[in-house]
């Protein structure tokens, strides 16, 4: 009996064109397992109640040469599904029903998925744990003493504990790749742009992007072809090139794989994906990252000035949670105050302070100045290097509370992956081996960069990395 959890889109895919299950079967085998374990990971906010309408519909769909037909398939809790639930794992957005599809999830309906429920996430895409969500913390498929990563954390953590064959994410700073490597599958942040951010609840809008979450490269590439492209309701979409000359040479930035901060366990991984690529032909070249170092703060000074704007729109008035006061201004506060949590008000707190005049050019400015800075840095490395290679993040998976009270320690998470994020550029992270602690093995990820629009060279490394077929 094959395992109808254990399979690729691709598998998947052929075996329901040969009729060997239903789209029905195949989604039944995953709302099973969601019942039997998701208990004890909370990867899902909400399983919604039509899978099987859903499946049905599908079914049609399956042999008119779309892979995506009948593949069951998990979105995160900030992405629009028109007349279900959609919350962005905020009590400000309780009740919230969407009122509009989101183009990437109208895509991946036209195409035939069976969209199996909303996934939790930290409280609008706000940090690395899913700590930060109202509704409770996902956990580690590999260790459920552990977080999952975030913020797109149930996201990866379903994909991980084959409780959807695959889902999609948001990534703003990492919250795609950063959980995909603490949950050992492959996590894309295409380029900005490529994918449409209709209907994505904002939170950086310069740097968000929806992405997917698979178990191979390849299903990766399936479904960033199927939501790419550009898009009328999106003025920032465009259609991206995905061709040009094939990956040769593998960047590597010592000078910033340098100090204590990494865990030596992840250096091991890192330098034997290193060779792997060697001994696949791959030419490894040492490139400069001269203002990598800033990166960091550039984001935090930039991601939470565009936060502090997007959630200005939330104020309980027109949709979700409302508290009233004895006037405008204290519904406002009442609403505000009890519906965000701890870390989106420091965001907005951090956000307004760098708008504010005179400290707009202090911070807001000048993290501006140097974001410039890091594209050139970029370009000029690309020229000497076809893709950049780092680890994803500089430990695997910490424990639930771990740096909960430590925000500097959170963010610290992020600091291989929000360069891709303010340059713009696409990333992977991939699976490159494990950390055994405490009789657990917890997964390590690797991330590669490609110019904008290069997808097709990370996929295609990727592939060859994970001994995926490359035709
Ligand atoms: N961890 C980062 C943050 O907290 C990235 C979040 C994201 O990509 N949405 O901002």
């Amino acid at each position: 009996m094959i395992d109808l959890k254990k399979l690729t889109i691709k598998k998947a895919h052929e075996a329901l064109v040969r009729g060997d299950f239903t789209v029905r079967e195949l989604c039944q085998a995953y709302l099973d397992e969601i019942k039997k374990r998701d208990g004890d990971i909370h990867a899902y906010l909400e399983v919604y109640s039509d899978v099987m309408a859903q499946a049905d519909a599908a079914q049609k769909k399956v042999g008119e040469g779309n892979s995506l037909a009948g593949i069951p398939i998990a979105i995160k809790d900030n992405m629009l599904f028109e007349g279900k639930a959609a919350t962005s794992a905020s009590k400000i957005l309780q009740g919230y029903v969407a009122p509009y599809t989101a183009t990437a999830i109208r895509k991946l309906v036209d195409a035939g998925a069976v969209l199996l429920g909303r996934t939790n996430m930290d409280e609008f895409a706000m940090g690395s744990s899913t700590e930060n969500s109202a509704y409770g913390v996902t956990k580690n498929p590999h260790d459920l003493s552990r977080v999952a990563g975030g913020s797109s954390g149930g996201s990866a953590a379903a994909v991980a504990a084959d409780l959807a064959l695959a889902s999609l994410g948001s990534d703003t700073g990492g919250s795609i790749r950063q959980p995909a490597s603490h949950c050992g599958i492959v996590g894309l942040k295409p380029t900005y742009g490529s994918v449409s951010r209709h209907g994505l609840m904002a939170m950086g809008s310069s740097l968000d992007v929806i992405g997917p979450f698979s178990k191979t490269v390849s299903d990766a590439e399936i479904l960033f072809n199927a939501i790419k492209g550009k898009d009328r309701y999106d003025s920032t979409s465009l259609d991206v090139p995905m061709a040009g000359k094939r990956p040769q040479k593998i960047g590597v930035p010592r000078h910033f794989l340098k100090g204590d901060g990494i865990d030596p366990e992840v250096m091991k991984a890192f330098e034997a994906s290193i060779e792997r690529f060697r001994s696949l032909g791959y030419e490894i070249v040492d490139i400069e990252l001269p203002n990598i170092g800033y990166s960091l703060a550039v984001y935090y000074v930039l991601m939470p000035a565009e936060v502090s704007t997007n959630l200005a729109r939330f104020d309980g008035i027109k949709y979700g949670l409302h508290k009233e006061g004895s006037n405008l201004l204290e519904d406002y506060l009442f609403s505000r105050g009890e519906g965000f949590g701890p870390e989106a008000r420091r965001r907005v707190m951090l956000g307004s302070y760098v708008l504010s005049s005179g400290y707009y050019d202090a911070y807001y400015n000048k993290a501006s100045a140097v974001r410039e800075l890091l594209k050139d840095d970029f370009a000029k490395a690309f020229e000497r290097a076809d893709v950049i290679l780092t680890p994803t993040a500089p430990a695997p998976a910490f424990k639930i509370g771990e740096k909960a009270s430590d925000p500097v320690a959170m963010y610290l998470e992020d600091i291989f992956t929000v360069t891709a994020n303010l340059v713009g550029t696409p990333a992977i992270s991939i699976p490159a081996g494990t950390k055994e602690v405490e009789g657990k093995r917890l997964p390590i990820g690797i991330h590669l960069v490609s110019p904008h629009g290069r997808e097709d060279a990370l996929f295609e490394l990727g592939k060859k990395f994970l001994g995926e077929d490359v035709e």
